[in-house]
């Protein structure tokens, strides 16, 4: 469907879960979340539901993410009823990759095409102390199993936060070289409950151009903007929300775990869809792609997000 400025929205991000086994300073708190009541929660038969109403509306692609969706005792069929809706071209998941080990090739067998993995830092110790309980070797291990499943594409994200791993471009961006993955580069968010990151950690993502003087620009693709060092076999993207934000070509909207429509990442606009049917959750849906901002407010370490949530509350 086309929104209210010209953009095509054919992306639904649907957040499965709020709950995850990492806390990531960025990301969550400490003590972790609240749990929601079950009740207050979509059921497995309403995300089915809403994707179908998402399709009718011209909704190609679903990115199942969280918290960490892997928790979910039902992501297999959660994945394979999204994948089977008529309409649905791609299916994707986002994860930490800890419990990839188990779950990348059935995730596979379940339809999902492509996966995309959290990784911010090579170095075990910084590892443990981003996500404040997570080992390395076990993130490692599910990349290994993610490149083994045979998925479409595989990607790795890190967060880029400087005095924690912008020592690391180099390292990172040469996983390109080793594997057939892209390695993208996300500007660090200031979310509501983040607050430990000072005005040093917001570095702008051409930060990595500096550390990659070899890259060689490749077309751009969604909202990175993409290069590859010389003989790699994948690409290295930036994807900057901050330095140079991509509202302008956004296509997406976010449904979250507990049923609300986000039209915008980065706003506290929210339209419920829990308990309805499916022409209704359509309805809602195409309300919300057409109260879709121009732009999100200007966000900084002094003006954060206006969302409201957590990004495991929203999923990235
Ligand atoms: N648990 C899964 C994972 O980590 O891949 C999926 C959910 S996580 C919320 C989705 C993405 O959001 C991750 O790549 C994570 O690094 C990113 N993210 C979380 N908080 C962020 C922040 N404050 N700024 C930028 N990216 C953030
Ligand atoms: Fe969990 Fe992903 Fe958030 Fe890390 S970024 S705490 S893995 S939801």
């Amino acid at each position: 469907m086309i929104d209210s400025l010209g953009r095509n929205i054919t992306y639904l991000r649907l957040s499965v879960t709020e709950l995850c086994n990492l806390r990531c300073r960025y990301c969550m708190p400490e003590e972790g979340v609240c749990k929601l009541a079950h009740s207050q929660l979509l059921t497995e038969e309403e995300m089915v539901r809403a994707v179908r109403a998402a399709s009718r509306l011209g909704i190609t692609k679903v990115r199942i993410t969280g918290g960490e969706p892997l928790v979910k005792p039902n992501i297999l069929s959660i994945c394979r009823n999204v994948a089977n809706v008529p309409g649905i071209s791609e299916t994707s998941v986002t994860t930490n990759a800890i419990l990839l080990p188990d779950m990348a090739a059935p995730l596979r067998e379940a339809g999902v095409q492509r996966v995309n993995i959290s990784l911010d830092t090579l170095n075990p110790e910084k590892y443990r102390k981003i996500t404040r309980r997570g080992e390395l070797s076990d993130a490692l291990k599910g990349l290994s199993a993610a490149l083994d499943a045979g998925f479409e594409k595989v990607k790795i994200n890190a967060v880029l936060i400087g005095g924690f791993n912008d020592d690391e471009i180099p390292a990172l961006a040469a996983l390109t070289q080793k594997w057939l993955v892209d390695m993208r580069f996300i500007e660090l968010m200031p979310m509501a409950g983040n607050t430990d990151f000072g005005s040093e950690c917001y570095i702008p993502v051409t930060r990595v151009l500096d550390a990659l003087p070899q890259a060689l620009p490749e077309q751009e693709e969604g909202v990175a903007r993409l290069y590859r060092l010389p003989g790699a076999l994948g690409r290295v993207g930036l994807i900057s929300p901050l330095s140079q934000h991509f509202c302008a070509a956004c296509n997406r909207i976010r449904l979250t775990a507990d049923g609300k429509i986000k039209p915008c990442l980065h706003s506290a606009e929210e339209i419920s869809i829990k308990g309805l049917s499916e022409q209704d959750m359509m309805e809602q849906m195409r309300r919300a792609i057409l109260s879709k901002p121009a732009c999100h407010a200007e966000l900084n370490v002094i003006s954060r997000s206006p969302s409201g949530r957590s990004m495991n509350q929203i999923g990235g």
